[in-house]
This record gives C-alpha cells, sequence and structure tokens, in this order.
C-alpha cells in the first residue's frame, strides 16, 4: 500500500484540511510555505492516466476549494498548482497529488525556463498531436 493509500486508511497521521467520499486534501509534511495542501483522490491511481475522469472532476473541485482557504483564511494573494505527473516530471510519491502552493511576493521560486520554436516546429508538433 502506497504511502498516500495508508493516510487516506488512517494508518499514518495526516493534518487532514478536507475529506469527502472520494478525496481528501491534507498539508504537505514539508511546506514550501505553511499551508502548502495536498490534494489527492482516495482510489489509488499513479498519474492522470490512470484516474478516472469522474474522480478527476471531484479532486479538482477540492483543488478549488483549497485554493479559496489559502487566500481567505490563510490571506496569500495567490499560489501554484502543480502535479508532477510521473518520476521523470519530479513525481516522488506514486500516487496522483495536486500541490497547491501559498506564494509570497519576492520568495525567490521561479518556473522552469522557456525557450522559443524552431521554424516549422510549432506546426510539425501540431500536427503529432492532432493526428
Ligand atoms: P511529489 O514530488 O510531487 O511526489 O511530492 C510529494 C510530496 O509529498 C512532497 O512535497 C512531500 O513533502 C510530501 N509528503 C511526503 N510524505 C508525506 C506525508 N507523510 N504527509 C504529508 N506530505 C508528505
Ligand atoms: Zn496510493
Amino acid at each position: 500500500m502506497c504511502i498516500f493509500c495508508q493516510i487516506v486508511a488512517g494508518k499514518i497521521p495526516s493534518y487532514k484540511v478536507y475529506e469527502d467520499e472520494k478525496v481528501l486534501a491534507f498539508l504537505d509534511i514539508k511546506p514550501v510555505h505553511p499551508g502548502h495542501i495536498l490534494v489527492i483522490p482516495k482510489k489509488h491511481s499513479a498519474n492522470l492516466e490512470e484516474i478516472s475522469e469522474e474522480d478527476l472532476k471531484a479532486v479538482m473541485i477540492v483543488v478549488k476549494k483549497m485554493g479559496n482557504l489559502i487566500k481567505k483564511k490563510l490571506s496569500y494573494a495567490g499560489y501554484n498548482v502543480t502535479e508532477n505527473n510521473d518520476p521523470i516530471a519530479g513525481q516522488e510519491i506514486p500516487h496522483l497529488h495536486f500541490h497547491l502552493i501559498p506564494r509570497i511576493a519576492d520568495d525567490g521560486l521561479s518556473n522552469w525556463t522557456q525557450r522559443e520554436y524552431a521554424d516549422g516546429e510549432a506546426k510539425e508538433v501540431l500536427q503529432k498531436l492532432t493526428s
């Protein structure tokens, strides 16, 4: 049983923020900033490919609720929603989870670097995606 399934089962403790039939939200044990929340489906799915659309809808509704709490109850001006989908993307716990990371002005966190498309590259990739 994965560590988040153990949290769902109550076998290991967590700081539970919200729970319903399909979804659990709890504090990340090592927050970027206090109030960093993880939202997970109760049914084990490793990633976005595995979760059912019905469960994903329920999870995203809770992501929205938790974002409201971060702003209204903790007075943050904004937050990032991140999901590391698979180990190559930085996923360490193999149970799908959305991070809500509260942000503070000039907190030094930066997103990834971006680049320009080469000539014809965007067209080529679009062709692959939509064919
Ligand atoms: P990720 O790299 O996207 O898989 O993120 C996993 C997150 O889970 C990390 O931010 C950890 O701090 C967090 N985490 C690991 N174990 C626990 C735990 N027992 N309770 C709460 N958060 C945890
Ligand atoms: Zn699990």
